[in-house]
Protein backbone atom coordinates (compact mmCIF):
# COMPACT_ATOMS: atom_id res chain seq x y z
CA UNK A 1 0.00 0.00 0.00
CA UNK A 2 1.32 3.48 -0.71
CA UNK A 3 1.75 6.33 1.32
CA UNK A 4 -0.99 7.95 3.53
CA UNK A 5 1.03 11.21 4.77
CA UNK A 6 -0.80 13.54 3.03
CA UNK A 7 -3.97 12.35 4.40
CA UNK A 8 -2.88 12.12 7.66
CA UNK A 9 -1.68 15.95 7.95
CA UNK A 10 -4.64 17.25 6.25
CA UNK A 11 -6.36 15.08 8.85
CA UNK A 12 -4.54 16.57 11.63
CA UNK A 13 -5.18 19.87 10.18
CA UNK A 14 -8.88 19.66 9.90
CA UNK A 15 -9.05 18.91 13.09
CA UNK A 16 -8.10 22.06 14.42
CA UNK A 17 -10.97 23.63 12.66
CA UNK A 18 -13.40 21.30 12.58
CA UNK A 19 -14.66 19.27 15.34
CA UNK A 20 -12.89 15.70 14.79
CA UNK A 21 -11.99 17.28 11.13
CA UNK A 22 -14.78 15.44 10.20
CA UNK A 23 -18.35 16.61 8.75
CA UNK A 24 -20.04 13.68 9.50
CA UNK A 25 -18.71 11.27 12.65
CA UNK A 26 -18.68 7.87 10.98
CA UNK A 27 -16.23 9.55 8.81
CA UNK A 28 -13.46 10.03 11.14
CA UNK A 29 -12.76 6.07 11.45
CA UNK A 30 -13.17 5.85 15.07
CA UNK A 31 -14.85 2.29 14.86
CA UNK A 32 -12.06 0.94 13.02
CA UNK A 33 -9.11 2.94 13.55
CA UNK A 34 -6.32 4.44 11.52
CA UNK A 35 -6.17 7.32 8.90
CA UNK A 36 -9.36 8.58 7.17
CA UNK A 37 -8.35 9.04 3.75
CA UNK A 38 -9.22 12.60 2.19
CA UNK A 39 -10.00 11.88 -1.60
CA UNK A 40 -9.34 13.92 -4.38
CA UNK A 41 -11.48 12.34 -7.10
CA UNK A 42 -13.48 9.39 -7.83
CA UNK A 43 -13.62 7.66 -11.16
CA UNK A 44 -16.60 5.09 -12.33
CA UNK A 45 -16.60 2.40 -9.02
CA UNK A 46 -12.98 3.88 -8.00
CA UNK A 47 -11.61 6.80 -5.28
CA UNK A 48 -8.57 8.22 -5.58
CA UNK A 49 -7.34 9.71 -1.99
CA UNK A 50 -5.08 13.05 -1.97
CA UNK A 51 -1.39 10.73 -1.65
CA UNK A 52 -2.42 8.65 -4.87
CA UNK A 53 -3.71 5.57 -3.75
CA UNK A 54 -6.70 4.04 -5.35
CA UNK A 55 -9.55 1.89 -3.79
CA UNK A 56 -12.36 -0.04 -5.61
CA UNK A 57 -15.53 2.02 -4.18
CA UNK A 58 -17.82 -0.01 -1.42
CA UNK A 59 -19.60 2.89 0.19
CA UNK A 60 -20.77 4.87 -2.84
CA UNK A 61 -21.15 8.14 -0.52
CA UNK A 62 -23.30 5.55 1.59
CA UNK A 63 -25.76 4.92 -1.19
CA UNK A 64 -26.35 7.59 -3.45
CA UNK A 65 -23.76 7.04 -6.18
CA UNK A 66 -25.90 4.46 -7.96
CA UNK A 67 -24.65 5.68 -11.16
CA UNK A 68 -20.81 5.20 -9.81
CA UNK A 69 -18.70 8.54 -9.92
CA UNK A 70 -18.88 11.09 -12.18
CA UNK A 71 -21.16 9.78 -14.22
CA UNK A 72 -20.80 11.49 -17.39
CA UNK A 73 -24.57 12.10 -18.35
CA UNK A 74 -24.78 13.23 -14.66
CA UNK A 75 -21.41 15.68 -15.17
CA UNK A 76 -22.80 17.17 -18.56
CA UNK A 77 -26.29 17.63 -17.38
CA UNK A 78 -25.39 19.38 -13.98
CA UNK A 79 -22.79 21.69 -15.56
CA UNK A 80 -24.68 22.69 -17.81
CA UNK A 81 -27.67 23.68 -15.40
CA UNK A 82 -24.73 25.39 -13.38
CA UNK A 83 -23.96 27.27 -16.25
CA UNK A 84 -27.25 28.90 -16.29
CA UNK A 85 -27.02 29.88 -12.60
CA UNK A 86 -27.45 27.23 -9.40
CA UNK A 87 -30.47 29.10 -7.49
CA UNK A 88 -33.13 31.34 -8.24
CA UNK A 89 -35.82 30.44 -5.27
CA UNK A 90 -38.09 30.64 -7.63
CA UNK A 91 -40.01 27.56 -9.51
CA UNK A 92 -37.79 26.09 -12.40
CA UNK A 93 -39.22 23.33 -14.71
CA UNK A 94 -36.54 20.68 -13.33
CA UNK A 95 -38.17 20.30 -10.30
CA UNK A 96 -41.60 19.89 -11.78
CA UNK A 97 -39.96 17.34 -14.44
CA UNK A 98 -38.66 15.57 -11.51
CA UNK A 99 -41.51 15.34 -9.65
CA UNK A 100 -43.76 14.23 -12.39
CA UNK A 101 -41.00 11.75 -13.04
CA UNK A 102 -41.74 10.03 -9.91
CA UNK A 103 -45.64 10.23 -9.40
CA UNK A 104 -45.66 8.92 -12.89
CA UNK A 105 -43.47 6.11 -11.58
CA UNK A 106 -44.28 5.26 -8.16
CA UNK A 107 -48.18 4.42 -7.79
CA UNK A 108 -48.21 5.35 -4.08
CA UNK A 109 -46.36 8.87 -4.95
CA UNK A 110 -49.64 10.91 -5.63
CA UNK A 111 -47.78 14.66 -4.57
CA UNK A 112 -43.97 15.16 -3.71
CA UNK A 113 -42.10 17.86 -2.28
CA UNK A 114 -38.53 18.21 -2.27
CA UNK A 115 -35.85 19.88 0.03
CA UNK A 116 -32.14 19.20 1.25
CA UNK A 117 -31.49 16.23 3.10
CA UNK A 118 -32.92 12.68 4.40
CA UNK A 119 -33.16 14.31 7.35
CA UNK A 120 -35.31 16.91 6.45
CA UNK A 121 -37.17 14.59 4.18
CA UNK A 122 -38.09 12.74 7.41
CA UNK A 123 -38.97 15.95 10.08
CA UNK A 124 -41.44 17.28 7.33
CA UNK A 125 -43.16 14.11 6.63
CA UNK A 126 -43.52 13.41 11.10
CA UNK A 127 -44.46 17.12 11.22
CA UNK A 128 -46.91 16.50 8.18
CA UNK A 129 -48.58 13.50 9.67
CA UNK A 130 -49.04 14.88 12.87
CA UNK A 131 -50.85 17.65 11.83
CA UNK A 132 -53.31 15.74 9.34
CA UNK A 133 -54.06 13.63 12.22
CA UNK A 134 -53.99 15.89 14.66
CA UNK A 135 -52.17 13.21 17.36
CA UNK A 136 -48.56 13.95 18.66
CA UNK A 137 -47.55 10.18 19.41
CA UNK A 138 -44.99 8.71 16.68
CA UNK A 139 -43.74 5.13 17.07
CA UNK A 140 -40.15 3.71 15.50
CA UNK A 141 -38.16 1.00 15.43
CA UNK A 142 -34.91 0.00 17.23
CA UNK A 143 -31.66 0.25 14.91
CA UNK A 144 -34.00 2.42 12.52
CA UNK A 145 -31.78 5.50 11.59
CA UNK A 146 -34.00 8.35 10.01
CA UNK A 147 -31.56 10.94 10.40
CA UNK A 148 -30.81 13.61 13.21
CA UNK A 149 -33.43 15.16 14.33
CA UNK A 150 -34.15 15.36 18.16
CA UNK A 151 -37.51 13.16 18.54
CA UNK A 152 -35.93 10.38 16.49
CA UNK A 153 -32.47 10.40 18.00
CA UNK A 154 -34.10 8.13 20.81
CA UNK A 155 -32.68 4.84 22.47
CA UNK A 156 -34.65 1.93 23.43
CA UNK A 157 -34.84 -1.08 25.31
CA UNK A 158 -34.95 -4.60 24.29
CA UNK A 159 -38.00 -6.55 24.48
CA UNK A 160 -40.48 -3.56 25.52
CA UNK A 161 -41.61 -0.10 24.49
CA UNK A 162 -39.42 2.18 25.50
CA UNK A 163 -40.53 6.06 25.82
CA UNK A 164 -38.45 8.77 25.56
CA UNK A 165 -34.56 7.85 26.45
CA UNK A 166 -32.62 10.57 24.01
CA UNK A 167 -29.33 8.91 22.60
CA UNK A 168 -27.70 12.04 22.47
CA UNK A 169 -26.87 15.13 24.60
CA UNK A 170 -29.18 18.01 23.74
CA UNK A 171 -31.81 16.56 23.36
CA UNK A 172 -34.28 17.46 25.74
CA UNK A 173 -36.42 14.59 27.72
CA UNK A 174 -39.48 16.65 26.87
CA UNK A 175 -38.85 16.31 23.39
CA UNK A 176 -38.40 12.42 22.84
CA UNK A 177 -41.69 11.47 25.59
CA UNK A 178 -43.56 11.32 21.98
CA UNK A 179 -41.50 8.87 20.26
CA UNK A 180 -41.99 5.15 21.46
CA UNK A 181 -39.78 2.47 20.34
CA UNK A 182 -40.30 -1.35 19.57
CA UNK A 183 -37.93 -3.88 18.16
CA UNK A 184 -38.20 -5.06 14.68
CA UNK A 185 -39.55 -8.47 13.74
CA UNK A 186 -41.96 -8.56 16.56
CA UNK A 187 -45.87 -8.97 15.58
CA UNK A 188 -46.75 -9.38 18.90
CA UNK A 189 -45.43 -6.63 20.53
CA UNK A 190 -46.86 -4.52 17.93
CA UNK A 191 -50.15 -6.10 18.21
CA UNK A 192 -49.89 -5.52 22.34
CA UNK A 193 -48.75 -1.68 21.53
CA UNK A 194 -51.60 -0.60 19.20
CA UNK A 195 -54.33 -1.97 21.62
CA UNK A 196 -52.99 0.45 24.12
CA UNK A 197 -51.84 2.83 22.30
CA UNK A 198 -52.99 2.85 18.66
CA UNK A 199 -55.68 5.65 18.73
CA UNK A 200 -53.12 8.19 20.00
CA UNK A 201 -50.63 7.53 17.24
CA UNK A 202 -49.80 9.95 14.85
CA UNK A 203 -47.19 8.20 12.74
CA UNK A 204 -45.54 4.62 12.59
CA UNK A 205 -41.76 5.12 11.01
CA UNK A 206 -40.05 2.84 9.83
CA UNK A 207 -36.70 2.09 7.01
CA UNK A 208 -38.12 0.61 4.12
CA UNK A 209 -34.92 -1.77 4.23
CA UNK A 210 -33.13 -0.91 7.60
CA UNK A 211 -29.55 -0.36 6.64
CA UNK A 212 -28.18 1.69 9.04
CA UNK A 213 -27.60 -1.20 11.86
CA UNK A 214 -26.39 -3.69 9.44
CA UNK A 215 -29.19 -5.15 7.00
CA UNK A 216 -32.38 -6.18 8.33
CA UNK A 217 -34.34 -7.61 5.72
CA UNK A 218 -37.94 -8.10 7.69
CA UNK A 219 -40.41 -10.84 6.95
CA UNK A 220 -43.29 -9.20 4.68
CA UNK A 221 -45.80 -10.69 7.37
CA UNK A 222 -44.31 -8.45 9.73
CA UNK A 223 -44.92 -5.53 7.60
CA UNK A 224 -48.04 -6.80 6.29
CA UNK A 225 -49.21 -6.65 9.86
CA UNK A 226 -47.51 -2.66 10.04
CA UNK A 227 -49.80 -1.94 7.17
CA UNK A 228 -53.28 -3.12 8.54
CA UNK A 229 -52.53 -2.01 11.89
CA UNK A 230 -51.96 1.32 11.08
CA UNK A 231 -54.56 0.96 8.66
CA UNK A 232 -57.00 0.23 11.30
CA UNK A 233 -56.15 3.06 13.89
CA UNK A 234 -55.83 5.52 11.61
CA UNK A 235 -52.35 6.15 11.87
CA UNK A 236 -50.23 7.82 9.12
CA UNK A 237 -47.45 4.76 7.72
CA UNK A 238 -44.39 6.44 6.70
CA UNK A 239 -42.01 4.37 4.75
CA UNK A 240 -38.04 5.87 5.23
CA UNK A 241 -36.87 5.30 2.14
CA UNK A 242 -33.87 7.24 1.77
CA UNK A 243 -31.41 4.44 1.45
CA UNK A 244 -33.95 1.74 -0.35
CA UNK A 245 -35.82 4.33 -2.92
CA UNK A 246 -34.50 3.80 -6.49
CA UNK A 247 -32.30 1.65 -5.26
CA UNK A 248 -35.12 -1.58 -4.41
CA UNK A 249 -35.66 -0.96 -8.02
CA UNK A 250 -38.64 2.23 -8.55
CA UNK A 251 -41.10 1.29 -6.36
CA UNK A 252 -38.45 1.24 -3.75
CA UNK A 253 -39.24 -1.40 -0.29
CA UNK A 254 -42.87 -0.92 -0.47
CA UNK A 255 -43.11 -2.64 -3.51
CA UNK A 256 -40.77 -5.17 -2.73
CA UNK A 257 -43.31 -6.18 0.14
CA UNK A 258 -46.69 -4.95 -1.83
CA UNK A 259 -47.44 -2.50 0.46
CA UNK A 260 -49.12 0.72 0.30
CA UNK A 261 -47.17 3.35 2.51
CA UNK A 262 -48.98 6.48 3.25
CA UNK A 263 -45.84 8.47 3.37
CA UNK A 264 -42.44 8.08 1.96
CA UNK A 265 -39.32 9.59 2.62
CA UNK A 266 -36.29 9.84 0.38
CA UNK A 267 -32.67 10.93 -0.15
CA UNK A 268 -29.46 9.29 -1.39
CA UNK A 269 -30.16 8.07 -5.12
CA UNK A 270 -32.78 10.13 -5.42
CA UNK A 271 -30.65 13.58 -5.48
CA UNK A 272 -27.62 11.41 -8.01
CA UNK A 273 -25.12 12.55 -6.06
CA UNK A 274 -26.12 16.06 -5.22
CA UNK A 275 -27.72 16.96 -1.67
CA UNK A 276 -31.41 16.02 -2.12
CA UNK A 277 -34.36 15.05 -0.22
CA UNK A 278 -38.46 14.55 -0.81
CA UNK A 279 -41.29 13.23 1.17
CA UNK A 280 -44.52 12.64 -0.72
CA UNK A 281 -47.47 10.03 -0.68
CA UNK A 282 -51.10 10.39 -0.58
CA UNK A 283 -52.72 13.82 -1.93
CA UNK A 284 -54.88 14.24 0.99
CA UNK A 285 -52.19 13.94 3.37
CA UNK A 286 -49.31 16.04 1.42
CA UNK A 287 -52.72 18.98 0.68
CA UNK A 288 -51.83 19.75 4.04
CA UNK A 289 -48.80 21.42 3.27
CA UNK A 290 -48.28 25.15 3.66
CA UNK A 291 -49.18 26.96 1.42
CA UNK A 292 -52.59 25.50 0.80
CA UNK A 293 -52.58 23.81 3.94
CA UNK A 294 -51.61 24.82 7.50
CA UNK A 295 -48.77 22.22 8.26
CA UNK A 296 -45.48 24.47 7.79
CA UNK A 297 -42.41 23.45 5.80
CA UNK A 298 -40.31 25.45 3.93
CA UNK A 299 -36.45 25.56 2.53
CA UNK A 300 -34.05 28.40 0.75
CA UNK A 301 -32.52 25.62 -1.52
CA UNK A 302 -35.53 22.87 -1.57
CA UNK A 303 -35.61 22.67 -5.38
CA UNK A 304 -32.33 23.64 -6.15
CA UNK A 305 -32.24 22.89 -10.05
CA UNK A 306 -28.64 22.29 -10.13
CA UNK A 307 -29.45 19.09 -7.87
CA UNK A 308 -32.77 18.03 -9.26
CA UNK A 309 -30.75 17.99 -12.67
CA UNK A 310 -28.07 15.32 -10.96
CA UNK A 311 -31.45 13.52 -9.44
CA UNK A 312 -33.70 13.65 -13.05
CA UNK A 313 -30.68 12.14 -14.76
CA UNK A 314 -29.81 9.42 -12.49
CA UNK A 315 -33.35 8.33 -12.00
CA UNK A 316 -34.04 8.31 -15.87
CA UNK A 317 -30.97 6.44 -16.71
CA UNK A 318 -31.86 3.79 -14.07
CA UNK A 319 -35.70 3.10 -14.85
CA UNK A 320 -34.26 2.61 -18.28
CA UNK A 321 -34.86 -1.40 -18.88
CA UNK A 322 -32.71 -3.82 -17.04
CA UNK A 323 -30.88 -1.67 -14.92
CA UNK A 324 -32.13 -2.87 -11.55
CA UNK A 325 -32.19 -7.05 -12.41
CA UNK A 326 -28.35 -6.40 -13.81
CA UNK A 327 -27.26 -5.01 -10.39
CA UNK A 328 -29.16 -7.32 -8.17
CA UNK A 329 -28.01 -10.57 -10.22
CA UNK A 330 -24.28 -9.12 -9.92
CA UNK A 331 -24.55 -8.91 -6.22
CA UNK A 332 -25.95 -12.28 -6.15
CA UNK A 333 -23.42 -13.31 -7.76
CA UNK A 334 -20.62 -11.74 -5.60
CA UNK A 335 -22.49 -12.75 -2.33
CA UNK A 336 -22.69 -16.24 -2.63
CA UNK A 337 -19.15 -16.48 -3.73
CA UNK A 338 -18.17 -14.86 -0.74
CA UNK A 339 -20.70 -16.90 1.66
CA UNK A 340 -19.79 -20.25 0.10
CA UNK A 341 -15.86 -19.48 0.20
CA UNK A 342 -15.77 -18.25 4.06
CA UNK A 343 -14.97 -21.79 5.72
CA UNK A 344 -14.39 -22.05 9.31
CA UNK A 345 -15.50 -18.61 10.10
CA UNK A 346 -19.01 -18.12 11.34
CA UNK A 347 -20.57 -15.79 8.80
CA UNK A 348 -22.96 -13.92 6.97
CA UNK A 349 -23.26 -12.48 3.88
CA UNK A 350 -26.79 -10.57 3.31
CA UNK A 351 -27.90 -8.74 0.35
CA UNK A 352 -30.40 -7.48 -1.70
CA UNK A 353 -30.30 -5.47 -4.38
CA UNK A 354 -27.37 -3.47 -4.47
CA UNK A 355 -26.95 -3.12 -0.90
CA UNK A 356 -24.99 -5.78 0.96
CA UNK A 357 -23.45 -6.44 5.13
CA UNK A 358 -20.78 -8.69 6.00
CA UNK A 359 -21.57 -9.94 9.85
CA UNK A 360 -19.45 -12.60 11.72
CA UNK A 361 -22.15 -14.43 13.76
CA UNK A 362 -23.99 -17.52 12.95
CA UNK A 363 -27.39 -16.59 11.80
CA UNK A 364 -28.66 -13.26 10.34
CA UNK A 365 -30.38 -11.32 12.31
CA UNK A 366 -33.35 -9.63 11.68
CA UNK A 367 -33.82 -7.08 14.44
CA UNK A 368 -31.07 -5.17 16.17
CA UNK A 369 -30.82 -7.04 19.47
CA UNK A 370 -29.61 -9.94 17.63
CA UNK A 371 -26.27 -8.35 16.11
CA UNK A 372 -23.73 -9.75 17.68
CA UNK A 373 -21.43 -7.14 18.71
CA UNK A 374 -17.85 -9.36 18.97
CA UNK A 375 -18.74 -10.05 15.26
CA UNK A 376 -18.94 -6.39 14.57
CA UNK A 377 -15.92 -5.52 16.12
CA UNK A 378 -14.10 -8.49 14.06
CA UNK A 379 -14.76 -6.88 10.94
CA UNK A 380 -13.49 -3.61 12.46
CA UNK A 381 -10.31 -5.31 12.68
CA UNK A 382 -10.41 -6.42 9.00
CA UNK A 383 -10.90 -2.74 7.83
CA UNK A 384 -7.28 -1.40 7.58
CA UNK A 385 -6.09 -4.59 5.72
CA UNK A 386 -8.71 -4.00 3.19
CA UNK A 387 -7.83 -0.57 2.39
CA UNK A 388 -4.57 -1.93 2.14
CA UNK A 389 -5.51 -3.77 -0.38
CA UNK A 390 -7.62 -1.13 -1.96
CA UNK A 391 -11.07 -1.96 -1.13
CA UNK A 392 -12.97 0.98 0.44
CA UNK A 393 -15.77 -0.31 2.91
CA UNK A 394 -17.44 1.59 5.07
CA UNK A 395 -15.63 2.55 8.51
CA UNK A 396 -18.09 0.45 11.20
CA UNK A 397 -19.25 -2.69 11.06
CA UNK A 398 -22.77 -1.72 11.36
CA UNK A 399 -22.70 -0.17 8.18
CA UNK A 400 -24.00 -1.61 4.31
CA UNK A 401 -21.81 -1.90 1.34
CA UNK A 402 -23.19 -1.03 -2.00
CA UNK A 403 -22.69 -1.54 -5.64
CA UNK A 404 -22.93 1.10 -8.43
CA UNK A 405 -24.03 0.01 -12.34
CA UNK A 406 -19.86 0.35 -13.17
CA UNK A 407 -18.96 -2.38 -10.49
CA UNK A 408 -18.67 -4.98 -13.40
CA UNK A 409 -18.95 -8.75 -12.63
CA UNK A 410 -14.98 -8.74 -13.14
CA UNK A 411 -14.11 -6.63 -10.80
CA UNK A 412 -16.47 -7.41 -7.94
CA UNK A 413 -15.15 -11.22 -8.45
CA UNK A 414 -11.47 -9.78 -7.83
CA UNK A 415 -12.77 -8.09 -5.11
CA UNK A 416 -14.20 -10.94 -3.07
CA UNK A 417 -10.82 -12.99 -3.76
CA UNK A 418 -9.20 -10.27 -1.85
CA UNK A 419 -11.69 -9.91 0.68
CA UNK A 420 -11.92 -13.56 1.09
CA UNK A 421 -8.02 -13.86 1.42
CA UNK A 422 -7.93 -10.93 4.52
CA UNK A 423 -10.55 -12.63 5.91
CA UNK A 424 -8.94 -15.67 6.18
CA UNK A 425 -5.19 -13.94 7.16
CA UNK A 426 -7.08 -11.86 9.65
CA UNK A 427 -9.87 -14.26 11.49
CA UNK A 428 -8.99 -18.01 11.12
C1 LIG B 1 -29.19 8.55 5.44
C2 LIG B 1 -30.54 8.36 6.03
C3 LIG B 1 -31.28 9.42 6.58
C4 LIG B 1 -30.72 10.80 6.74
O1 LIG B 1 -30.42 11.39 5.52
P1 LIG B 1 -29.35 12.60 5.50
O2 LIG B 1 -29.35 13.03 4.07
O3 LIG B 1 -28.06 12.03 5.98
O4 LIG B 1 -29.88 13.64 6.40
C5 LIG B 1 -32.58 9.17 6.99
N1 LIG B 1 -33.11 7.94 6.90
C6 LIG B 1 -32.43 6.91 6.39
C7 LIG B 1 -33.08 5.57 6.28
C8 LIG B 1 -31.11 7.08 5.96
O5 LIG B 1 -30.42 6.03 5.50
Amino acid sequence: MGKIEKSRYLMQQAEQVIPGGVNSPVRAFQSVGGIPRVIAYGEGPYLVDIDGNRYLDFCCSWGPLILGHADKDVVRAVTEQASKGTTFGAPTEIEFLLAQFIVEHVPHVEKIRFVSSGTEAVMSAVRLARGFTGRDLILKFEGCYHGHADYLLVKSGSGLATFGQPSSAGVPTDVVNQTATLPLDDEQLLEDFFKTHGDKLAAVIIEGIPANNGLLIQRTEFIHTLRRLTEKHGVVLIFDEVITGFRLGVTGAAGYYGITPDLVTYGKVIGGGMPVGAFGGRADIMDQLSPIGPVYQAGTLSGNPVAMTAGYVTLQKLAEDGYYSRLEKRMNTFASYLSENIQDIPAQVVSIASIFWIVFQESAPRAAHQINRQGIERFNTIHGALLDEGIYVTPSGYEVGFISTVHTKEILRGAAKTILSIIKEYLS
